[in-house]
Parts: C-alpha cells; sequence; structure tokens
C-alpha cells in the first residue's frame, strides 16, 4: 500500500506549492509529507494543461470521496539529463502517480521496474504508479487515442483500415493500439526512412492478420484504398510554417481524420480536412481520456470525464 494513503487530511500550512506553477526539482526538498501528490514530468513543461485537467476531476472527486480531498497534480520542468534524479527523488518523497510527456516516455523505461504489456509493446511508458520498490510503468496514450477517435468521428479501430502519419513515440501508442485492437490494416507513413524501418520491424510480431505496411512521406497519398481513418501522429501542425504532414487530397472517401495535435486547435492538416468536408477533430479528447486512464490507474476509481474535457478545453483557450 502507498504510504501516503494512510496519512490524514491535508496540512494546508505544509502545502508550499500551488498546483499550478511550475515546479523544479529543488522544490522537493521541502516537499510536504502529508497528502497525496501526482505529477507530470516534462522538458518545456509550462505549457502543460494536465494540472488544470487533473486538479479539477480532483475537485470534483473529492466532493463524492473525500479520500481525495488531499491529492493534488503539480508539474516539474525535468530536462532528460535530470530524469533518472528526478524519478529517484519522486518515489523517496512517495510521489503516487507521474505522467511523463516529451522527451521522457521512452527514456523513462529503464528506470521502471514493471511495464505492463501496452507499455512494453509501444517501447514508451507515460503513466508511473509507485510502488515500494520503484515504479510500475503504463502507457495510456493508446488507449486515450481510441476513445477519442470513437468520441469525435465514431470512428472505431476494429475493422478500420487505418493510414498513421509519423513513427515517434506518440506513433508507437497508436500503431500497437490499432494492431490489438484488431485493425484490419495499418499503413505508416514517415519522412525518416530508418524510423519507419524500425517500427515496422518492432510491430511485426504484433500484426495477426492485418496488413502492415510502410510508406515515406515523399511517395505522397496516392494510390491508397478508399475510407482510411486518418491519424496524425507527427509533430507538424506544432508551428504555423510547418509543411502539411500529407496531402488529403488524394485520399479516396476517408472515414476522418483525427490529428492528435491540440494547441494549436486547428493544424494545417486539419483545415485541409474541413476544406474536402471530411470529418475531423483534433488530439484534445485523447489529452482528456489518456489523462483519464491515468488517474483511473492511480486512484482506482472511474474519473469524472466531462469535468477533465471542461477544464483542458478552459485551460486551452487561457494557454
Ligand atoms: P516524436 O517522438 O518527436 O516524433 C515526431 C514524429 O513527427 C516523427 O515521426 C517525425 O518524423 C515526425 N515529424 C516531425 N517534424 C516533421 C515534419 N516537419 N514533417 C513531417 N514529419 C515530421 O514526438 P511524439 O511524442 O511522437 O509526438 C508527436 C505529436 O503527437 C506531437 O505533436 C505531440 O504533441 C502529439 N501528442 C499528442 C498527444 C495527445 O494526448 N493528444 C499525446 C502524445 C503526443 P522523423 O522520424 O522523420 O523525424
Amino acid at each position: 500500500m502507498h504510504p501516503a494513503r494512510r496519512a490524514g487530511g491535508i496540512d494546508e500550512a505544509e502545502l508550499k506549492t500551488e498546483p499550478s506553477s511550475v515546479l523544479t526539482l529543488r522544490d522537493l526538498d521541502a516537499w510536504p509529507t502529508t497528502g497525496v501528490a501526482l505529477a507530470v514530468l516534462g522538458h518545456p513543461i509550462k505549457h502543460s494543461i494536465s494540472p488544470a485537467m487533473h486538479n479539477a476531476a480532483l475537485a470534483e472527486m473529492a466532493q463524492r470521496d473525500r479520500r481525495f480531498a488531499d491529492w493534488t497534480y503539480h508539474r516539474f520542468e525535468v530536462p532528460p539529463d535530470d530524469l533518472p534524479t528526478a524519478l529517484a527523488k519522486l518515489h523517496e518523497k512517495q510521489f503516487l502517480g507521474l505522467n511523463l510527456t516529451v522527451p521522457h516516455k521512452v527514456l523513462a523505461l529503464v528506470h521502471v521496474k514493471h511495464v505492463d504489456e501496452t507499455a512494453a509493446h509501444a517501447g514508451a511508458v507515460n503513466t508511473l504508479r509507485w510502488r515500494p520498490d520503484g515504479w510500475d510503468g503504463f502507457n495510456t496514450d493508446g488507449d486515450g487515442l481510441e476513445a477519442g477517435v470513437r468520441d469525435d468521428l465514431g470512428v472505431s479501430l476494429r475493422g478500420a483500415d487505418v493510414l498513421l502519419l509519423g513513427a515517434g513515440g506518440a506513433a508507437r501508442g497508436a500503431a500497437v493500439q490499432c494492431l490489438t485492437k484488431g485493425c484490419s490494416s495499418l499503413t505508416i507513413v514517415n519522412r525518416t526512412a530508418a524510423n519507419l524501418e524500425k517500427l515496422l520491424h518492432d510491430l511485426a510480431p504484433l500484426a495477426g492478420n492485418a496488413r502492415l505496411q510502410g510508406r515515406l512521406s515523399s511517395e505522397g497519398a496516392a494510390g491508397l484504398p478508399p475510407g482510411l481513418l486518418v491519424i496524425n501522429a507527427t509533430s507538424a501542425g506544432l508551428n504555423p510554417d510547418d509543411p502539411l504532414p500529407i496531402d488529403l487530397r488524394p485520399l479516396t472517401s476517408p472515414s476522418g481524420v483525427y490529428d492528435m495535435i491540440y494547441n494549436p486547435p486547428q493544424t494545417a492538416l486539419l483545415r485541409e480536412a474541413a476544406l474536402l468536408g471530411i470529418p475531423h477533430a483534433n488530439g484534445l479528447s485523447m489529452l482528456v481520456h489518456q489523462g483519464a486512464r491515468a488517474l483511473a490507474i492511480w486512484s482506482e476509481t472511474r474519473p469524472p470525464v466531462p469535468a477533465m474535457q471542461l477544464a483542458a478545453r478552459n485551460a486551452l483557450r487561457r494557454s
């Protein structure tokens, strides 16, 4: 059992940190001994809306169950070289759970005591849970993506023909989810051949009956089958002058376009989808659902997804 679960109510005087501020490892030196702490680690982290989303969920959960009244979620700026120290210190301070974002998802893997099957297949962890001898590692990105695509586009991964753009950490989680949930085919498009080949090689044992193939971004979308679900897992679109990760015009009747990017809320890819009349959505729903899954792992209860959605939307509007 996590020791903080046995702790009493929160000592407000002892809580020296504001959940919304950006913390560093130095803030851990005077960390309160009461309360249950959760956090996201990243570099950079100041734009993360996870604290707003999780603290809104915790506030609602506390109204139903006072156990959650002293749970707080923080954000820590952790450069990649500091990750091993950060994980050791946060474990010593008995943080119950951590989320990891860019660039830590793959780097953290070797520091985790036990990795669940999804994270092992993806080769990346985005959620850690405290255990006495180290961290348990999970990857909730794939579940988040599946739920986001279902909610926003009404499309199920089972039986889908998926065109996945990208071969980085997010694409790995998405590809594992598509294959383990029984997609009919998975075509992965990436800019750099070596990264594409490595991903296809790692995924081959999971493919089962699904058709798994790759193509380079430079080859474009010509000749692909009709009805594809397009998922953008590249970072092309984060900046206004980024190139399109793919030109959608050669595709025949795509079932939808899901862009994992949510800030900016409308990328050039989503604008093109709108112009072509293709159902489309940004990655906010994925962020919310991967967060809800992480909170379910830590709290062993069902988190309030609508409260998380509202808080995430409001935080994004303010950012
Ligand atoms: P990553 O590991 O750095 O991978 C980046 C990918 O984007 C690589 O495949 C890279 O291709 C490709 N890429 C980068 N710039 C490109 C460009 N100008 N043109 C074409 N391809 C380009 O990053 P990641 O962690 O996978 O994240 C990818 C995106 O997903 C980010 O935008 C992130 O914000 C988003 N994401 C969203 C959620 C959510 O909850 N909504 C969760 C996770 C990630 P090369 O192999 O050629 O370098």
